[in-house]
């Protein structure tokens, strides 16, 4: 070793560790996040990537590189056009919803009557904001998901040995390779498949209910269309065959939409007569991921009072962003769905105006979609700023990281599920990608 070695000058992690700055960053990240930061620079110093004369100097180079908060999970600009992004966190809360799970982070009265200092009915301000929202409904209940609610659904109103009756063009997969059929049948509740892929008839239904029926189920094949030769059976026919009907309308809608007339909504299904109709929170609803369940109150009661329901609850800081999301004012997604295509393109404008003098950057005619395996036919009308598909990494790779749409060689940033003032970080983000690339014009 010779005394330039840079072993030799390595401080102690003790020592860095002592620095006020990342005493500081201990106390907002926790001491093994920012010793993993320390231990990384040290190792540098001994590899020689890195030289340092110092603790201090090692504490410095260590602050750089903190992360930003506790999590890893890191904000993200949604510029893909697709208003429920499955891989970005589907619907983004409102911030009424923020607030309330700001509100409800510490000791809250979740299942607790301040009044009378006794034990009270758990989320009851989220199921009575829903039971407004939804007044067909008698009773309603929140689990962790739709495939929750679908399942604890289907079993409990199955039961032990007992068969679930539904048409095998609903037979769907969610995604990732989840489908609907294994999960209803991975409780050991039976499928009974009638007609076929294209189409179901009354009658396939009516052939089948026997005493083992424990339910019928309907489900909305939310991620596809089947085109030409179809035929399926309707809520009220369904109903009508005299057992308990389970009605799955996936998204979340609670009434119809006139903008998303194919999309089944809560209240029109129990209107035609749904036993309980299940869906998703984090989806058209525009809240939190939950699953919810509507119903006549004796069903949901039983539902509520089996053992798996306490596997599937939710905690309180979902039971809060519900409330605020059903209560409160639209979510996000409601204005991203319906921005007009007019604004769209103002904005689009302006952006490729301020990049102009460094990239290539045109307005193109772009389709949003709804996305979340939701509304597949519909397409939002709108517009996106094109520019060279190179930049795709860059703006991904960038602070905060811009998610942009790649088509047909080029890179579309569109607007749509952009909040209007973060329009200029976008525009800087394009700016620092083009010097990064040297695909800019
Ligand atoms: C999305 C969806 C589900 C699953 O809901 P999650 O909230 O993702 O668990 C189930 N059924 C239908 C029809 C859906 O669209």
């Amino acid at each position: 070793m010779t005394s330039t070695d840079p072993r030799r000058t390595v401080p102690r992690t003790d020592a860095v560790l002592a620095d006020p700055r990342l005493q500081r960053a201990m106390r907002q990240l926790g001491r093994p996040a920012v010793k993993r930061v320390v231990t990384g620079v040290l190792d540098e110093l001994r590899g020689g990537q890195l030289s340092a004369a110092d603790a201090g100097e090692v504490a410095a180079l260590a602050a750089e590189r903190l992360p930003v908060s506790a999590t890893s999970l890191t904000s993200v600009i949604n510029a893909t056009g697709v208003v429920l992004h499955t891989n970005l966190g589907r619907a983004p809360l409102s911030q009424a919803a923020l607030d309330a799970v700001v509100a409800a982070h510490g000791y809250v009265d979740v299942e607790y009557d301040i009044a009378t200092g006794r034990r009270a009915k758990r989320g009851r301000g989220a199921l009575a904001a829903l039971r407004r929202a939804v007044p067909d409904a008698e009773a309603v209940l929140v689990v962790n998901n739709g495939a929750a609610a679908l399942l604890l659904a289907t079993t409990v109103l199955t039961g032990a040995g007992g068969e679930v009756v539904v048409s095998r063009g609903e037979m769907v997969e969610i995604g990732d390779g989840f489908r609907l059929p294994d999960l209803i049948t991975s409780t050991g509740t039976r499928l009974r498949e009638v007609g076929t892929t294209n189409r179901t008839k009354l009658a396939d239904y009516t052939a089948v209910l026997d005493d083992r029926t424990g339910c019928v189920l309907k489900v909305h094949p939310s991620n596809f269309r089947v085109e030409g030769f179809t035929s399926s059976v309707d809520v009220a026919s369904l109903a009508d065959l005299g057992v308990p009907l389970v009605v799955d309308v996936g998204s979340g809608l609670l009434r119809p939409d006139p903008l998303l007339p194919d999309e089944p909504d809560v209240t029109s299904a129990l209107r035609a007569g749904a036993t309980v109709v299940t869906c998703s929170g984090d989806k058209l609803l525009g809240g939190p991921q939950a699953g919810l369940i509507f119903g006549a109150a004796d069903v949901v009661e039983r539902l509520a009072r089996h053992p798996m329901a306490r596997a599937l609850r939710v905690d309180k800081l979902t039971l809060a962003a519900l409330e605020a999301t059903v209560d409160g004012p639209p979510a996000p997604i409601a204005q991203y769905l319906t921005v007009a295509a007019d604004s769209l393109h103002e904005r689009c404008a302006a952006l490729a105006a301020s990049v102009r003098d460094v990239l290539d950057a045109e307005i193109v005619a772009s389709d949003g979609v709804v996305g979340g395996g939701g509304a597949p036919g519909v397409a939002l009308p709108g517009w996106a700023v094109a520019v060279p598909e190179a930049l795709s990494e860059p703006l991904r790779l960038g602070t905060p990281p811009v998610v942009a749409r790649v088509e047909r060689g080029r890179c579309l940033v569109d607007l749509r599920c952009v909040p209007e003032d973060s329009d200029a970080v976008v525009a800087a983000a394009l700016r620092t990608a083009a010097a990064h690339t040297t695909a800019g014009a």
